[in-house]
């Protein structure tokens, strides 16, 4: 069952970046469009067409305003107000346009339609209240325009019939793309999450260690920061399956996990490396910071009472990176890990610096 999660801010976010060179193109061409309409303006009065030339290039100006300074405005609300305004401010030109024309207003009153064509292409990437408020706007303003300067000879009836039906069709239409957008968001959020992550436990998975980890080891390199690793894994787990079964085991697995989970914060991350054993990826942590992570992972697994297995107890090694290759790093871990096993379990052991 899919959720739409229509006005969650990442959700409109992601619709408004994916959409964003797409409109400010389209914005472009759609000026570009404006401009050639001349050639309409002087098939319907070659005397007044020559004036009307100026604000022909103002309309391509208007729509080249939001694709110019992209670099400069990055913040999605001015962007989206940019695109929203531009194609209003277009129509009150092009309605000065027609003012000027001799028959304007009866031979170029579909030329409006033309702004619902913009708002349907340019701003599918806006919330959909955003995109209804544009077409009701877009059909709205020549109406009141129309009312405002009655010599204008602007048909209110004519108008009516053709561009608020024009209207309905465009909110429609922006309607079925937003669905289809949520849809697929939905699905590629799915997607990524099951690519992610480990099916039974809940957390990262080894795939998604490898596509982090690169960019933590190079933000040490490049911040002088400090990262770590623990390397976690379940003492005598094969006896609670020998035990107790393959399902007292899967369930112990997510006990763990969830335990391991409680105790770690935001930035770190927990992944499963496989069978019944962990890694911990702890940004920012020391060697001495990661010994106090491990500790407090390794007390608070121990002291918790799983419920039909009882009582579980991990051996973890920990290895802060030192500068070496991603396998060396883990190999220390690992070693660190063994000395842990070696030395009775349930304990923690730190790993050499080795450079
Ligand atoms: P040690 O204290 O030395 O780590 O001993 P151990 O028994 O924990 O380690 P060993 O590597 O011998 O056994 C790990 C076991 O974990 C063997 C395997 O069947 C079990 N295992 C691995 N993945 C899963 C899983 O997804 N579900 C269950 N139930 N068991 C699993
Ligand atoms: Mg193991
Ligand atoms: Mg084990």
């Amino acid at each position: 069952m899919l959720v739409f999660p229509k006005s969650d801010a990442a959700f409109l976010t992601a619709k408004f970046r994916e959409h964003e060179r797409y409109a400010l193109r389209m914005l472009a061409i759609f000026g570009l469009v404006g401009l050639t309409l001349w050639a309409w303006d002087y098939v319907i009065d070659p005397v007044g067409a020559r004036a009307t030339l100026p604000l022909r290039l103002l309309m391509f100006t208007l729509a080249l305003i939001p694709l110019g300074t992209r670099n400069v405005v990055t913040d999605r609300q001015t962007m989206t107000l940019m695109l929203f305004a531009a194609p209003l401010i277009g129509l009150l030109v092009f309605f000065a346009i027609l003012l000027r024309l001799k028959g304007g207003m009866a031979y170029g009153i579909g030329g409006f339609m033309y702004f619902q064509l913009v708002g349907l292409v340019v701003l599918r990437g806006c919330s959909y209240q955003l995109v209804v408020a544009f077409h009701v706007a877009a059909a709205l303003l020549p109406n009141l325009l129309g009312l405002l300067l009655p010599a204008a000879g602007f048909e209110q009836g004519h108008y009516a019939v053709l561009l608020w039906p024009a209207a309905a069709i465009a909110a429609i239409v922006q309607h079925a793309m937003h669905q289809e957008y949520a849809r697929s968001y939905v699905l590629r959020q799915q997607l990524e999450q099951a690519a992610l992550t480990d099916a039974l436990t809940g957390t990262y998975n080894r795939r998604y260690f490898s596509e982090v980890v690169g960019t933590e080891m190079a933000r040490v390199e490049r911040d002088l920061s400090r990262l770590s690793l623990l390397l976690v894994d379940i003492d005598h787990f094969k006896s609670i399956n020998d035990r107790l079964g393959h399902a007292a085991g899967d369930a112990a697995l997510k006990a763990v996990s969830a335990i391991l989970k409680g105790q770690l914060r935001p930035s770190d991350r927990l992944f499963r490396w496989g069978g019944e054993e962990f890694v911990v990826l702890a940004p920012s942590a020391a060697l001495a910071d990661a010994m106090t992570l491990a500790e407090r992972l390794r007390r608070s697994c121990e002291s918790a009472d799983i419920a039909g297995t009882g009582r579980v107890t991990l051996s973890i090694g920990a290895a802060e990176f030192a500068g070496e290759t991603l396998e060396d790093w883990i190999k220390r871990a690992d070693e660190a890990l063994y000395n842990a096993k070696q030395n009775g379990r349930n304990r923690v052991e730190g790993a050499q610096k080795r450079r």
